[in-house]
């Protein structure tokens, strides 16, 4: 177990986590909501600071990041654990070990990650699979010394991290695919053991930061795909966040406790794709399910074809700029 970042003792030997929107009041000798971060004799610990569970290589739209150095490979790492208990964790093999008590993983640090990735020849490192922020020092440290190597950071994250975390991560973070995975506090709640409001203040604290940002929502059939709720999520991206920002709309595929849950359907999907074009985002994609056009980067002025997409394959080379009018399209392309 080893030192953690972002705690501080409150009375005697409690202390206050403040790594994550949970802030977690832990007793001497209990752990957070995580299990991940032990208070042990006054001092916040973790399991899980060097242990990784899964090490390989995966295209950058995998994530999904589709405005992000596009067409290339990133040196994906993640851990286990998580902060949240989604019913439909696609991920429960690894998210929810160390509520078992067991932690098995291997041992890695910001090191021995980063020769491999240079020695795969990686174009980015991505903590990802897990709640990636439960590592923050892990990240914190591979985050500093990837900018040695010149090799962009990025994140896939729930958004549960505080403020605190944000601004330890804020110069060495180049990307990030945040999932706002309904717009009901309710359903926060109930599906996952958490809350809306601190993953909307997370995304629009990204956005000042300056990393670039994509939005995820897994779409479940008459659970979070009412179309008022998607619209909801559409305008905050739209207006809180900008028109410019990727939202992805993915199918869910029955996992975890919804296992028998049926699958969201092409016509589901396309209705929230639709929800997002009308209220005035400019990149809208489909994933998770087969579609000849939803994974395509279209110009919001002469909507011309500029990027085209294949699961997990560019078709085309990724331009910055529109090849028929010129427009700028946003994004990291280089
Ligand atoms: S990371 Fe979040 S869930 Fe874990 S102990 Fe800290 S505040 Fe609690």
């Amino acid at each position: 177990m080893l030192p953690t970042l972002l705690w501080s003792n409150t009375e005697g030997l409690t202390i206050r986590c403040s790594l994550c929107s949970h802030e977690c009041l832990i007793k001497n000798g209990n752990k957070g909501i995580c299990k991940a971060r032990i208070n042990k004799d006054g001092q916040l610990v973790s399991v899980l600071t060097d242990v990784v569970s899964s090490i390989q290589m995966d295209p950058v739209e995998k994530k999904p990041l589709f405005h992000f150095l596009p067409g290339t490979k990133t040196f994906s790492v993640g851990s286990v654990g998580c902060n949240f208990h989604c019913t439909f964790c696609q991920n429960n093999h690894i998210s929810n070990i160390p509520q078992t008590g067991v932690i098995n993983g291997r041992k890695a640090n910001a090191r021995t990650l980063l020769d491999l990735a240079q020695k795969q020849n990686a174009k980015s490192i991505a903590f990802t699979y897990n709640e990636p922020t439960l590592s923050v020092e892990l990240i914190q440290e591979t985050a500093e010394r990837a900018k040695a190597y010149q090799l962009p950071v990025i994140l896939v994250s729930n958004g549960y991290m505080s403020r605190a975390c944000i601004d330890l991560l804020r110069h060495s973070i180049h990307a990030i695919n945040v999932d706002i995975k309904s717009f009901s506090d309710a359903f926060y709640r109930e599906y996952c053991g958490a809350k809306l409001a601190p993953v909307l203040d997370a995304v629009q604290y990204i956005r000042d930061c300056g990393w670039w940002l994509e939005i995820t929502t897994l779409v479940i059939p008459s659970v979070n795909d009412s179309p008022e709720e998607l619209k909801q999520c559409a305008r905050f991206i739209h207006d809180v966040l900008g028109p410019d920002v990727p939202w992805h709309v993915t199918a869910f595929h029955g996992a975890h406790k919804m296992a028998n849950h049926p699958s969201t359907t092409s016509d589901q999907l396309q209705t929230a794709w639709r929800i997002g074009k009308e209220a005035g985002l400019n990149y809208v994609y489909m994933g998770n399910l087969a579609s000849p056009v939803g994974g395509n980067t279209y110009c919001p002025s002469c909507k011309a074809l500029v990027v085209e997409r294949t699961p997990w394959k560019i078709l085309f080379p990724p331009h910055g700029h529109c090849p028929k009018c010129g427009t700028p399209i946003p994004g990291v392309w280089r």
